[in-house]
């Protein structure tokens, strides 16, 4: 048996993987694999067309909101994001808040000025900053909902003059979040909603087409709008797995009930780390991530020990990030309970081992 606490791709129900693994055997008894069908079979529309109601649904999408399905990764947002909003007219602003958010604003950068708001890097980006100002007349606002790296999570969004943008990759479909407050929401599927090939992005339609640049079309959101994520082959296999996720979401009760879910397994293993004596948690408390939990042994020497004695359980993922160091934690939507209770076990364990 293995705990998979890895940060991305990271940990899928089984009974997704389970029907996923039919599905490319067998899809909807086609007697075809769904990698094997037209991306323009009656049977795939289906799929994305039930992926993207999904989104709707579990999110509550307001009108006036698209939902897509693309290629390229979170990362393909970062220059994304600026070619569609920012040009010599206008400028853009971020809030830096770790390794992915300072790629961001690199990348924003090659397309007009970009303000950097705050920044937490003084301080390895433990924290989230506070008490800075949006410039009003920015064409938007980006900030990256939780940081992935660091264990760091805005669970109330700030109040912005602009439309808001956000990098939501590890946090998605972990809690319910109100879309009207962002210009555009996106997320690569690998941490929280699926297999790593596709990125999901809700955009506001009304925020595009203000640019007078020509755009790429595979760049352009307006073209995989028009195409119903279909502009060119969409990644078929990636899309039919979130789906499925999505599925499994909604059974469960949705993003209300995995809320809760997640509430209890990442304060179970916080109030764990501030117990132990050998260990003390990386992040700022009042912005500790319930998706991932970073912490490290108060005794340098206790860490690679840690590190063997957890593998000896079957725990695997649990190594920090190399720019933050220590351990993490993941615990996505799709870690059951009974892992994070594994996890507590041998940490207490391991304090007692040292006695
Ligand atoms: C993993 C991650 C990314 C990078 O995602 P790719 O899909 O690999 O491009 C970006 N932002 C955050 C917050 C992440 O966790």
């Amino acid at each position: 048996m293995k705990y998979n606490f890895g940060a991305g791709p990271g940990i899928l129900p089984q009974e997704v993987l389970l029907e996923a693994s039919q599905g490319v055997l067998d899809f909807n008894k086609s007697g075809l694999s769904i990698l094997e069908i037209s991306h323009r079979s009656t049977d795939f529309e289906a799929v994305l067309a039930e992926a993207i109601s999904l989104v709707k649904e579990l999110l509550e999408v307001p009108e006036g909101y698209q939902v897509l399905f693309l290629q390229g990764g979170a990362s393909a947002q970062f220059s994304m994001v600026p070619f569609n909003l920012l040009d010599e007219s206008n400028k853009a602003a971020y809030l830096d808040t770790g390794v992915w958010a300072s790629k961001a604003i690199k990348e924003s950068k090659l397309f007009g000025e970009t303000v950097v708001v705050a920044s937490s890097k003084a301080t390895n980006y433990n924290t989230i900053p506070e008490g800075y100002t949006i410039p009003s007349d920015a064409a938007y606002f980006h900030i990256t909902s939780n940081n992935t790296i660091y264990g760091t999570e805005l669970l109330t969004y700030p109040e912005s003059p602009v439309p808001m943008v956000a990098d939501m990759s590890s946090d998605m479909f972990s809690h319910a979040v109100d879309v009207s407050k962002f210009g555009i929401i996106y997320a690569g599927a690998q941490k929280n909603m699926g297999p790593a090939g596709t990125t999901l992005i809700i955009i506001r339609e009304d925020i595009l087409g203000k640019l007078s640049r020509k755009i790429p079309s595979m760049l352009d959101y307006k073209a995989h709008i028009d195409g119903g994520s279909m502009y060119n082959t969409p990644p078929v296999f990636a899309i039919y797995v979130s789906m499925l996720t999505l599925r499994w979401l909604k059974k469960k009760g949705g993003v209300n009930a995995i809320e809760k879910e997640n509430i209890d397994k990442s304060s179970r293993l916080y109030t764990e780390i501030d117990r132990n004596p050998l260990f003390k948690g990386s992040a700022d408390s009042k912005y500790r991530s319930r998706m991932n939990v970073c912490f490290v042994t108060h005794d340098p020497n206790h860490e690679k020990p840690f590190l063997d004695f957890v593998k000896t359980k079957g725990i695997i993922g649990l190594k920090g990030h190399r720019s933050a160091g220590g351990f993490r934690a993941s615990i996505y939507n799709a870690l059951p309970v009974s892992s994070v209770e594994v996890l507590i076990s041998a940490m207490k364990e391991f304090e007692t081992l040292q006695k």
